[in-house]
């Protein structure tokens, strides 16, 4: 069966309507590049919804310029390995519902 007439949500297209001012201080930093070295699952490469994450040769990158501040993160990753903060004030996101 066919079902005419739903909208369908491009979540690329919805996350290209936000702006991001960003901070040259990271608010998102790996602890200790040795521990995810041993973290054979790496959730944070797939539980972000901003893929800010990366295993690039032998360590995580953090492409924090893209976060969209939901916090995920910060409890998502096994060994509580990223420290966290809140962009400093003026910086980071600002949603665009349209
Ligand atoms: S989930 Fe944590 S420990 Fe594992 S790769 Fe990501 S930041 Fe590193
Ligand atoms: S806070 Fe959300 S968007 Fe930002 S890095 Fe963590 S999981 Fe990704």
């Amino acid at each position: 069966m066919i079902i005419e007439n739903i909208p369908t949500v491009n979540i690329e297209d919805k996350l290209f309507l936000n702006r991001y001012i960003v901070d040259e201080i990271p608010h998102l930093v790996i602890i200790d590049q040795e521990v995810c070295r041993g973290c054979t699952a790496k959730p944070c490469m797939t539980f972000c919804p901003a893929r800010v994450y990366e295993w690039k040769d032998d360590h995580t990158t953090v492409g924090y310029e893209g976060c969209l501040e939901c916090g995920a993160c910060r409890i998502a990753c096994s060994f509580n390995n990223i420290q966290w903060t809140f962009p400093r004030g003026g910086f980071g996101v600002q949603f665009r519902l349209a």
